[in-house]
């Protein structure tokens, strides 16, 4: 997978998952309307048309990803992602830090749970679908951490705000969840091992490939934004970041 600087940001590489996953991500107007047109978010958006873009910066030791919009209609973890990117662009960083804002710009353009019919959630497992190119991807790059970042709304599951993980096989999994709901009062819902209870999570897949992973969950209604669920969801972000001294 070839990164590629872009001269008009300092230190920011990108490269693209896919190019069959676009979308027009502006016209998700909920999603839109909380979006600072800064020069930066104006390059993701447009990025976002023509794929899945990845973008990268750091070169320090530890590699990590930080995923959101594997469901589409899960605003708040997007708009926090690009505020995560804005905020960390020049800034001092020591690790080396990669960011998938929009799995599926499409589905979030749509403001839908699935792409093309299917919840990336469920379907990590199956080859050639946009998680699996994702998880190829974090297998390829040699990504040593992922964080996915997702809403979910009452009554739907889990329905709070909490952090998923699993001790097997993968036990950092657990500690990430655990030092993250610390600091973030977000409760741990822990499995015993991965994937015992459905099939083809990201985090899930992510931790039977010896890839340590969490999801973090916000709560807010979907295909909207819950006021304070954005600042919920960079808070859950950062205090992943500081579980590597960011
Ligand atoms: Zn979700």
């Amino acid at each position: 997978m070839e990164f590629e600087k872009v001269n008009q940001f300092d230190g920011l590489e990108m490269s693209y998952i896919c190019d069959f996953s676009g979308g027009y991500v502006s016209r998700n107007k909920k999603l839109f309307s909380q979006i600072e047109l800064t020069d930066l978010n104006r390059f993701i958006l447009e990025a976002s048309v023509f794929g899945t873009p990845i973008f990268k910066l750091g070169d320090g030791n530890n590699k990590l990803l930080i995923l959101s919009g594997i469901h589409g209609n899960e605003l708040p973890p997007q708009i926090a992602h690009l505020k995560l990117l804005n905020e960390l662009i020049g800034s001092d960083i020591s690790n080396m830090i990669y960011f998938i804002p929009f799995a599926a710009p499409k589905s979030t353009m749509l403001s839908e749970r699935t792409f093309n019919s299917m919840d990336l959630n469920r379907s990590t497992h199956i080859n050639n679908s946009l998680s699996n190119l994702i998880l190829n991807a974090i297998l390829d790059l040699d990504i040593k951490f992922v964080g996915d970042f997702h809403s979910t709304a009452i009554n739907s599951n889990p329905g709070f705000e909490s952090i998923f993980s699993s001790k097997s096989p993968c036990p950092e999994s657990f500690l990430i969840a655990n030092y993250i709901s610390r600091e973030m009062g977000s409760d741990v819902i822990s499995f015993d091992f991965a994937g015992s209870s459905y099939k083809g999570a990201v985090e899930d897949v992510c931790n039977l490939n010896g890839v340590p992973a969490v999801t973090c969950e916000v709560l807010s209604p979907f295909s909207n934004v819950a006021q304070g669920s954005v600042d919920k969801s960079l808070a859950q972000m950062r205090s992943f970041l500081d579980y590597f001294g960011k």
